[in-house]
């Protein structure tokens, strides 16, 4: 084994030692509406592990340079956002089971010289439902959602995540409604290999069929920085009242679908609850430790 291996393989630093700061950072674009920062040092900081964690800003052609830079000593990996979550998974060197059939990483761990790629999202995703009290937790510590029809917004990197969630939590339907027919089509096809339920593929509006206990799930980047809906009020107000709203976006806490879900009284939820679980996972991954789940709360309120 390298001197380098034996290095990286010897527990985390403690703040109290005198050593340069362990980096850990926030790869995506844009980045600066993240709330990852607060929630993670304060992890750190309560462990007393010496890690910093940063934004690091990165355009798609910087993408291999910045993953790249993992590797060298003193990075102990990197949460993966917009719009990278797909990309990145060629450039890694070991991909979690569970993340290779999502077809997309947002935890990246250096361990033992190598970087390995993790999905936290669909976990993260289905806590959270449940933490709102959507789906029951069965015995196994699975999360059923059985009786529920999903309708999913978006097929981007966090929507298949969601996907393969929803379908793993057994619901009796799912929709994907996508602005680029095919990106949906294919995730349908991928979730497909694996679930027995029916799933469609959309991109026009008119073709969809509100149904009973249905979970309404914004994976798409609109509502982030604009007074946009990727769902039009008409439409939403076809939904029964039984209607769950879950917007993945947490900054604006109100987005444009919330705000109108709100107003037709329909139960709505934003994307906090899964910014903690997802990274209450990545934490663990990182460092072999349990998160300090309270604390990592706390920093959202
Ligand atoms: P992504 O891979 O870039 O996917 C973006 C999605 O948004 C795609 O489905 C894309 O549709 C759609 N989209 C973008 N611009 C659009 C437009 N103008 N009109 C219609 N559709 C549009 O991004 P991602 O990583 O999946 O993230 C998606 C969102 O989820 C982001 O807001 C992110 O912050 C949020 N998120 C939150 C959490 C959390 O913990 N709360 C976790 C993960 C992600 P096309 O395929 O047609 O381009």
């Amino acid at each position: 084994m390298s001197t380098r291996n034996k290095r990286l393989m010897r527990p985390l630093q403690r703040t109290s030692e005198e050593t340069m700061r362990t980096r850990v950072g926030l790869i995506g674009d844009p980045v600066a509406h993240s709330f990852s920062p607060r929630l993670q040092q304060a992890a750190f900081d309560a462990l007393g592990i010496s890690a910093k964690y940063e934004l690091w800003h990165t355009p798609a052609p910087q993408l291999v340079e910045r993953v790249r830079s993992l590797c060298n000593d003193g990075y102990l990996g990197a949460n993966v956002t917009i719009p990278h979550k797909q990309a990145v998974i060629h450039l890694l060197d070991k991909i979690d089971p569970l993340a290779a059939r999502i077809g997309a990483v947002n935890t990246i761990v250096h361990r033992d010289d190598y970087l390995h790629g993790y999905n936290t999202d669909a976990p993260g995703l289905l806590y959270a439902l449940q933490e709102q009290g959507i789906g029951t937790l069965q015995q196994n510590g699975q999360v059923s959602l059985k009786g529920h029809s999903a309708l999913l917004l978006g097929a981007g990197g966090a929507a298949r995540g969601a996907a393969f969630a929803l379908a793993s939590a057994g619901v009796d339907r799912l929709i994907i409604f996508n602005r680029h027919l095919e990106r949906a089509q294919l995730l349908a096809t991928d979730v497909q290999q694996s679930y027995d339920g029916p799933i469609f593929s959309l991109n026009d509006v008119n073709f969809l069929i509100p149904h009973s206990s249905s979970i309404i799930i914004n994976a798409t980047s609109l509502g982030m920085h604009e007074d946009i809906s990727p769902l039009p009020p008409e439409v939403l107000t076809r939904f029964d009242s039984d209607t769950f709203v879950y917007d993945m976006i947490y900054n604006p806490t109100q987005t444009y679908l919330l705000c109108q879900a709100g107003i037709m009284g329909l139960r709505t939820a934003n994307g906090l609850s899964m910014l903690l679980h997802q990274g209450a996972l990545a934490f663990t991954h990182w460092t072999g430790e349990p998160a300090p789940l309270d604390i990592m709360r706390a920093t959202l309120a």
